[in-house]
């Protein structure tokens, strides 16, 4: 029987947190694999709104954007445009929030990965620990096989089978979510629209241009069922654009909202992402987050395997990232939403409040 092949990394999950975790580690020169169970391309339901900061972010690690630039669906639109219940709007007139759909931004996160570094169409049908090395047994069209791995990085979603198998207590509040869309010749192209409006605040609908004509629309739900989610959504579309979608044009998943950062590493399991539960509370993004936290994951890896301080438990040093990166932040949308589900703030106050600093 063949020897295993050793890595000092394996990533489970090839979405923006891993694969950005991915291409840090190469960066790092540490050794490591990317076990995705898909294939490229792929659809993630999505919003397909990114930060401004995530793209910062990305090119600050040495991502060459210009790839996904060059080919014109990188939309940076002029305003975003703030509804309230009373019929009032503000708009922001800048460009701090572009849209890409997600099939496109994952396959061009995913490319930037060797071959040799990763496996598609992958399914994990075991891990379990043995004198501190984690054996990863895995099936694919070429059949079983065991990988063996001094770290694990849980990168595989809110639905995610690390954290199911290794922290069996962590559950996060969600929320759900869904997305149409919808190609229109009336809608303005220039304007994210953010609707936080009756029958779904603290949450809101969403419309976001893509390139041309075709537009991401969607709304994010405190709670309801995906029959309600996708009722409430269709007579928003009604409303806006004059037509019923049909039903099963809508997708819909769900929102982690996880503002405890301390029970994210145990043992050398490290949880990203949505695995982790990393969407912000109020506005429901969470690729900058994941990307975020991928390099929070690897540099907490790297600062283990490359000090002398082999002693200092790397679970605490990926906890103490964490709590730099996200603590305030999270914590901050969470009291915000809070507030707007009790009445107690109305989102254009808080627009205006955060324009004025
Ligand atoms: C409707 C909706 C709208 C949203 N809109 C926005 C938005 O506009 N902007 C924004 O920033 N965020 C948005 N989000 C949140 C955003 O989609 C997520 O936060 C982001 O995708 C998290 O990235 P990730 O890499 O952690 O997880 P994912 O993108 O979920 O990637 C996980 C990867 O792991 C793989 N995987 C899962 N299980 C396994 C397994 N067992 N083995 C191997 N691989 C596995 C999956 O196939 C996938 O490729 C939205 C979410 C929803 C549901």
């Amino acid at each position: 029987m063949s020897k295993n092949q050793k890595y000092q990394v394996c990533i489970i999950g090839g979405g923006p947190a891993g694969s950005t975790c991915a291409f840090m580690a190469k960066k790092l020169g540490i050794s490591f694999i990317v076990i995705e169970r898909k294939e490229f391309p792929k659809d993630k339901v999505c919003g397909d709104g990114i930060t401004f900061g995530c793209l910062e972010i990305l090119r600050a690690e040495g991502f060459d954007l210009t790839e996904i630039e060059k080919d014109g669906n990188l939309n940076y639109t002029k305003n975003i445009r703030f509804h309230n219940s009373k019929g009032e709007n503000i708009s922001i007139n800048n460009n701090l929030f572009c849209t890409l759909e997600r099939e496109r931004l994952d396959s061009y996160l995913w490319n930037q990965i060797e071959n040799k570094n990763k496996l598609e169409r992958t399914t994990i049908l075991d891990i379990s620990r043995k004198q501190n090395v984690y054996e990863i047994t895995i099936t694919r069209d070429s059949g079983q096989q065991i990988l063996e791995a001094d770290f694990i990085i849980g990168a595989d979603g809110y639905s995610s089978f690390i954290r199911r198998r290794f922290f069996p207590k962590l559950v996060y509040p969600k929320r759900i979510s869904c997305r149409y869309y919808a190609t229109s010749e009336i809608l303005t192209t220039d304007t994210n629209e953010f609707y936080f409006i009756d029958g779904v605040k603290p949450g809101y609908f969403w419309i976001f241009p893509l390139s041309g004509k075709k537009f991401n629309t969607g709304v994010y739900l405190p709670n309801g069922t995906q029959e309600e989610l996708f009722a409430i959504h269709r007579r928003f579309i009604e409303a806006k654009m004059g037509f019923l979608p049909d039903e099963n044009d809508f997708k819909s998943w769900v929102i982690p909202n996880n503002i405890e950062l301390d029970k994210l590493a145990i043992n050398n399991v490290l949880l990203t992402g949505d695995a982790a539960g990393l969407c912000d509370p109020l506005f429901g993004h969470g690729i900058d987050n994941a990307i975020m936290s991928g390099i929070a994951a690897i540099n907490s890896i790297n600062y283990f395997i490359s000090s002398n301080h082999k002693n200092f438990p790397i679970d605490e040093v990926y906890r103490y990232h964490l709590s730099v990166y996200f603590k305030d932040i999270l914590y901050h949308s969470n009291e915000i939403m809070n507030k707007i589900e009790a009445g107690h703030l109305d989102i254009l106050e808080y627009i205006k409040s955060v324009i004025s600093k």
